[in-house]
């Protein structure tokens, strides 16, 4: 393998070290407590699980953080109630409902309920046009954490050639809005290709890359003889494609053809370990930047 893994762990830890740092200085010095809520609607196992992670990290780095746990037979309107009491707190900064919800209830009405400047998951159509302009405070947690694995591995990604695989509303289109702008740490010329592209373009697109992010959601997609020699791919992708006799636990595989890609680029991120471990540490830095745009220390 010529290419150095990026291994999303490891810098995980290391923001969410500085994140540690920043907590205690806005304690310190401005007596604000970064504060979460995760909102979990009924008992599903993956949901349980990524609440409990995110409740976990939020206390180790310092949030004043609830669990608000509601049965799966809460009635739309009490769910918006809840939010707006959420909303009007002023402890809380950040608000996370855990998705999917239960059938009976309008997950659209439930997102456009969370005030936009709490909303640390940045799907709130007002934080989506925020992006779009560049006058943002928080990032879709996913595309965030695949700009900072950018940044911190490969480097500036300024005047680069970016390929991004996919055009999905969480991953695809805020990863081309972020590496477009003018700012440090983006400023690419980016190409989006999906469904729409003939296949044999998309080859060629991704030869073009110097940076390849692929969200596609389809196993090993892209193959070695696609990518440039020495280019960066952030795989997105996460794909169960059965199950180990030997763990009992289900195979993954990203969207790239992993042993192929890693022989041709200079940095890869595995699946699992490379993409995965950021999301949460990305809707920490959400919530960090919400308490201070909130005492007034950034502008939203
Ligand atoms: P999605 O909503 O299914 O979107 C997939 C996108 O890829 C669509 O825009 C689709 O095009 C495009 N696409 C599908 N097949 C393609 C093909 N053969 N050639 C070109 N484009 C193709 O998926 P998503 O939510 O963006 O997620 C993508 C992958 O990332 C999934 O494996 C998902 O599990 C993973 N994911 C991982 C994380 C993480 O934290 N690691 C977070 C989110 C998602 P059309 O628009 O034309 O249909």
């Amino acid at each position: 393998m010529a290419a150095k893994l990026i291994k999303g762990a490891e810098v995980a830890a290391q923001i969410r070290e500085e994140l540690k740092k920043e907590v205690e200085e806005l304690k310190a010095k401005h007596n604000v407590t970064p504060g979460l809520v995760t909102i979990l609607v009924g008992e599903n196992p993956a949901s349980v699980s990524y609440v409990t992670a995110k409740q976990k990290t939020s206390h180790e780095l310092g949030f004043y953080s609830i669990q608000d746990s509601q049965p799966a037979d809460i009635t739309e309107a009490a769910l918006l109630a809840l939010i707006d009491k959420y909303n009007k707190d002023p402890k809380i900064h950040g608000i996370l409902i855990q998705l999917p919800v239960p059938k009976h209830i309008d997950s659209n009405k439930v997102l456009l309920a969370i005030d936009p400047n709490k909303d640390v998951d940045a799907f709130h159509p007002v934080n989506v046009g925020r992006i779009l302009i560049g006058n943002y405070v928080f990032l879709p947690c996913t595309p965030a954490g695949c700009q900072e694995l950018i940044n911190r591995s490969y480097g500036d990604p300024k005047g680069k050639e970016v390929v991004v695989v996919g055009r999905s509303n969480i991953v695809g289109k805020p990863m081309v809005a972020i590496m477009i702008q003018k700012l440090q740490g983006a400023n690419a010329t980016v190409t989006c290709v999906h469904t729409g592209t003939p296949k044999d373009k998309l080859i060629e697109h991704c030869r073009r890359a110097d940076i390849l992010v692929v969200a596609a959601g389809v196993p090993e997609y892209v193959q070695g003889d696609w990518i440039k020699e020495g280019c960066c791919v952030i795989d997105v992708g996460v794909n169960r494609v059965g199950i180990s006799e030997k763990t009992g636990k289900a195979i993954l595989k990203g969207d790239v053809h992993f042993e192929s890609c890693a022989a041709k680029a200079s940095y890869i991120t595995p699946v699992p370990g490379g993409v995965g471990p950021m999301t949460i540490t990305m809707l920490m830095k959400n919530t960090v930047m919400a308490a201070k745009a909130a005492a007034g220390l950034i502008k939203i």
